[in-house]
């Protein structure tokens, strides 16, 4: 890479670099400078890589530099998942979702900013650093997985960010930063190696500014592992084969729950405005209703804060990260540590989720959050029948100022989550990428799919893309 040269994309640059067009050891230390002076300016990196290893392998990913979210272990460099609680914890393994992007040769640059353990909406619940907007560094870039979003939009490289998400921390990020994020069918992506947030939540996926970007590096880290019993799929699947494939006959359907209140109506006129330019180039959409959507909130604060709180009993200050002085009894020490060692968020989360787990209150919550899971899964499974996808907004505002967020309570905080919780409680798949700007302001528009029907949303994603809505 040139100084001063302009982006190449992520295709071209692994085309050039296979065919040994690039000198690889000068790109690697040029991009390393460059994601230094990305840090100094949005702060997206809890650590960055300061010795990426070279490629191990000319593989499909041959000399891409990828970042990746905190919560995913990296062998020999920190691992923190945004938690003051694993300040010093440094993986002896990989997650398999790393290792098979080193093993296709990819590189390493660094490890993204999150909310702690994903328990957020905004990235602003983070003990390390808070990433700012490259749109207006004093907005928000969304969350949990903030960084990812703020590397992907910022990279002045080719670069795609490895991402998680629970219940739309994919999502947000992707439409606050103007970027294309996949969340993959639950399953789709080996688990193996992520710190835990809620395990029948939790999904693997895949940010960067190109739809094409986000294709590509999913067939490569996507397929069964034998060490995560809950990833399917097979073998390995290629994602980039679906970009062609058009949207003449597509049938889209538009529930008006995701155009109602609370969403900005400069955000739903954009993306009906997108929608209607899709029925001009051959699809069909016709409006819907998913009445239980007004049930998702709950149902997935519920079940999430439920298996959240039983994941962080491991941190009790004797097996990972942060140790005390040993004084008292162990449940004297392991208040302590817990006390200093977990944000605010993470407090809240394991005091609800225990209580609603609770002998005496587990049939009221917890049993029945499960019960309206099943009924969530099963209206969206009703709509696939008619349906290849279905389109809305991203996420309900654009993105806010810190100081905004500083004001919320913590249920308005959650509700920010509207549009995103019930496909994540079903599994769904789905990609965001920008439908527009809204002074100056990115917006995403929405696809979600039944499960493992990855091969509509990258259709209808790559198409989109062609129109130019960005
Ligand atoms: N905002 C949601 C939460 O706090 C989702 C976050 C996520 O997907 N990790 O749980």
């Amino acid at each position: 890479m040139n100084k001063g040269a302009s982006m190449t994309s992520v295709k071209e640059h692994i085309e050039k670099a296979r065919s040994g067009e690039v000198d690889l050891k000068a790109f690697m230390e040029e991009v390393m400078e460059r994601t230094r002076a990305i840090q100094e300016k949005y702060t997206p990196f809890i650590t960055i890589n300061d010795n990426p290893a070279p490629p191990a392998s000319k593989g499909m990913l041959y000399g891409l530099p990828i970042s990746v979210k905190d919560c995913l272990c990296t062998k020999g460099l920190r691992t923190t998942a945004g938690s003051k609680i694993l300040n010093n914890y440094i993986p002896p393994f990989d997650a398999t979702a790393v290792s098979r992007s080193l093993s296709e040769g990819a590189f390493l640059i660094g490890k993204t900013a999150m909310d702690e353990f994903g328990f957020g909406t905004f990235s602003t619940n983070c003990a390390y650093s808070i990433p700012k907007n490259p749109a207006d560094p004093e907005r928000s870039c969304g969350g949990s997985s903030g960084g990812a979003g703020c590397v992907s939009a910022a990279a002045d490289f080719p670069h795609v960010a490895i991402a998680e998400s629970t219940g739309g921390s994919i999502t947000a990020p992707a439409a606050f930063t103007g970027t294309v994020g996949i969340t993959p069918t639950y399953g789709r992506v080996s688990r193996w190696g992520l710190i835990d947030y809620a395990n029948s939540l939790d999904k693997i996926g895949v940010m960067g500014k190109e739809v094409y970007d986000v294709a590509l590096v999913l067939s490569a880290i996507s397929g069964e592992d034998p060490l995560d019993s809950t990833s399917h799929g097979g073998g390995r699947e290629d994602f980039t084969k679906s970009l062609e494939g058009g949207i003449a006959g597509m049938k889209i359907g538009v529930p008006k729950e995701y155009f109602g209140e609370g969403v900005d109506e400069r955000i739903s006129a954009l993306v009906w405005k997108r929608i209607k330019e899709l029925e001009g180039e051959g699809a069909a959409y016709e409006e819907i209703s998913l009445p239980l959507t007004e049930y998702s909130i709950p149902s997935y604060y519920l079940i999430a804060m439920s298996e959240a709180s039983t994941n962080l009993s491991k941190y009790c200050g004797l097996r990972y990260g942060l140790h005390g002085e040993l004084s008292g009894n162990f449940e004297e020490y392991f208040s302590k540590v817990r006390s200093e060692g977990f944000g605010d968020e993470a407090k809240r989360r394991v005091v609800l989720g225990t209580y609603a787990r609770m002998a005496g209150f587990r049939e009221a919550y917890y049993l029945k959050a499960l019960k309206v899971r099943s009924k969530i899964i099963n209206e969206f499974r009703g709509a696939f029948k008619r349906f290849d996808v279905i389109a809305t907004p991203s996420m309900p505002v654009l993105p806010p100022k810190f100081s905004e967020i500083g004001g919320l309570t913590p249920i308005q905080g959650y509700m920010m989550d509207i549009l995103t919780v019930a496909p994540n409680l079903a599994g769904m798949p789905m990609i965001s990428l920008p439908a527009g700007r809204i002074g100056g302001l990115p917006a995403g528009i929405h696809f979600i799919a039944d499960q493992m029907g990855e091969d509509s949303l990258f259709r209808v994603a790559a198409f989109s893309e062609g129109l130019e809505w960005k």
